[in-house]
């Protein structure tokens, strides 16, 4: 049999794209392929739920399985949702598109094809823009189209058998396909974030990737630089970013080693194990040609009309960059806190109410991505799950700003919200007594009583010795339980001591 070598598809658009770094001489490719669940209450083509956690095989119905004599119906939902993520990303969406049945046999899959789309999908083309460390990489999108889930294999180790559950079966998915534009793991793995960060933000799909409900396929490759597009191999179902990161890192070594002792990539789906942190080959990869595919006869092209993509991108949120941009623009914060603070849609939620409840943009903006980022990363929760709420954080920062109190006691207060020991910024710090010293004959008192029982430090300070004015001041803050003013202290102090 003679070999029939087919040039690479996605080899053209990578002329002139700048060389990668290179891992032991080697260039690294990746390309990804992304399904995104979307978040509508019924399936794709019925009216089953699409709820999460069900008992198995209650939610799918007749139409999910195609029994005969049912008809597909199109869900407007996961059009509009679709049409969204399209507008999101700068794409072309497709006035007409059309869905197509891809064949294959699989005990999860009974009806022997899934509806999907193959020549026209509805979105086409447009990118996915993100910073690697201080660099602006743009990734291009092939396409994105609508088709449905299948159903669940699960294997029952214990008892030794395998169950199917076909509650997923018919799912809408939007199945999200790149160029093989990323050059290393670093940049995608932060393509993926951000593609997670817009498909959340906009609302088509809730993200959730411990219940599958954002799956990454990996497809990797290497070459020596000015080599044509290397043979890939194609990781399946990355279900977390810390396992995207050490499937895809295992992987560049593992086909690295394997050419360097001189054997060839074979193109094939792999599978990571996250127990021994190895990805293993599970099948040889299919062609499109072993699906035969053909157009769906039961479902006619799906039409979507300007006026309702227009209807559509009236009602789409303000984007994480165009925030983050006016974050600078009217708050002054610098570039670098405004992309920390549009992280995700809640995180820039919290910050808008502290905002709104009288917090001053910077403080609000440091406190954020300071203290409180610290302590959910801590405890592993997001912003969501913070024990103190936005309104308390701006109503704690407005006291600061109009003096009300000084740092130190601000987070005094902050624990105790944190703590739930309290929830009223003022009523804490009434009760705390956290007002600072207002009174210069008590703590001209204070001060006298330091300076009493401190002669060292006197002599050391009269001796020329600034750390021991220090140690002065330090004594006094202290004595007054952090209440005094410590330019006050230091006057007071100076004068004093002549
Ligand atoms: P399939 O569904 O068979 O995997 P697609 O054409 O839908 O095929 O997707 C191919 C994916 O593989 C795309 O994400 C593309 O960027 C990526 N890809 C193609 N060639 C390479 C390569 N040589 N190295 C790495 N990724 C590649
Ligand atoms: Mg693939």
């Amino acid at each position: 049999m003679t070999e029939t070598v087919v040039a690479n598809p996605f080899e053209q658009a990578q002329a002139g794209r700048p060389t990668g770094p290179l891992v032991q001489g080697f260039e690294v490719i990746i390309g990804f392929e992304t399904h995104a669940q979307l978040s509508t209450e019924s399936k794709i083509f019925s009216r089953a739920s699409t709820a999460f956690g069900a008992e198995p095989n209650t939610q799918a119905c007749a139409v999910d399985l195609a029994l005969p004599g049912t008809l597909p119906v199109m869900n407007k939902g996961a059009v509009e949702r679709a049409i969204k993520l399209g507008l999101a990303l700068g794409s072309h969406i497709a006035p007409r598109s059309v869905f197509a049945r891809k064949n294959y046999f699989y005990p999860d899959l009974p009806k022997g094809y899934q509806i999907s789309q193959f020549e026209i999908p509805v979105v086409q083309g447009g990118t996915v823009s993100f910073f690697v460390g201080d660099e602006l990489k743009s990734v291009r999108l092939v396409r994105a189209h609508l088709e449905e889930d299948a159903g669940k294999s699960l294997h029952e180790n214990f008892i030794g058998q395998s169950g199917i559950d076909l509650n997923r079966a018919g799912t809408p998915l939007l199945e999200i396909v790149t160029e093989p534009d990323m050059r290393s793991t670093a940049e995608a793995v932060a393509y993926a974030k951000e593609l997670h960060k817009i498909v959340t933000w906009i609302g088509i799909c809730d993200g959730n990737m411990q219940e599958g409900s954002f799956r990454c396929d990996a497809n990797v490759s290497v070459r020596r630089p000015g080599e044509p597009l290397g043979t890939r191999r194609e990781i399946k179902n990355l279900n977390s970013f810390r396992f995207m990161q050490q499937a895809i890192d295992y992987e560049i070594r593992w086909q690295i080693g394997e050419i360097e002792d001189g054997r060839k990539i074979q193109q094939a789906t792999v599978l990571f194990d996250p127990d021994t942190g190895e990805t293993r080959a599970m099948r040889t990869k299919e062609d499109a040609a072993d699906y035969r595919y053909f157009p769906d006869p039961d479902l006619p092209p799906l039409a979507i009309a300007q006026e309702w993509i227009d209807r559509v991108k009236a009602g789409m949120p303000e984007l994480p960059r165009a925030m983050a941009e006016r974050y600078v623009r009217d708050h002054g914060l610098s570039e670098y806190d405004a992309a920390q603070l549009t992280q995700s849609v809640a995180l820039a939620r919290y910050f808008d109410e502290a905002v709104s409840k009288g917090a001053t943009p910077k403080l609000a903006s440091n406190w954020i991505t300071g203290e409180i980022a610290r302590r959910l990363n801590a405890q592993e929760i997001g912003i969501e799950a913070a024990p103190v709420k936005a309104s308390q954080l701006g109503q704690l920062i407005a006291r600061i700003s109009d003096g009300t109190i000084p740092n130190s006691a601000a987070r005094v207060v902050f624990d105790a919200l944190w703590s739930g020991e309290g929830s009223e910024v003022d009523a804490i710090i009434a009760a705390k007594d956290l007002k600072p010293m207002n009174d210069t004959g008590a703590l001209e008192k204070i001060i006298d009583g330091v300076l009493a029982t401190n002669q060292k430090n006197i002599d050391e300070y009269r001796a020329g010795k600034d750390k021991a004015f220090n140690a002065l001041v330090g004594q006094v803050m202290k004595a007054s339980q952090g209440k005094a003013n410590p330019a006050q202290v230091n006057a007071l102090l100076k004068a004093k001591l002549g």
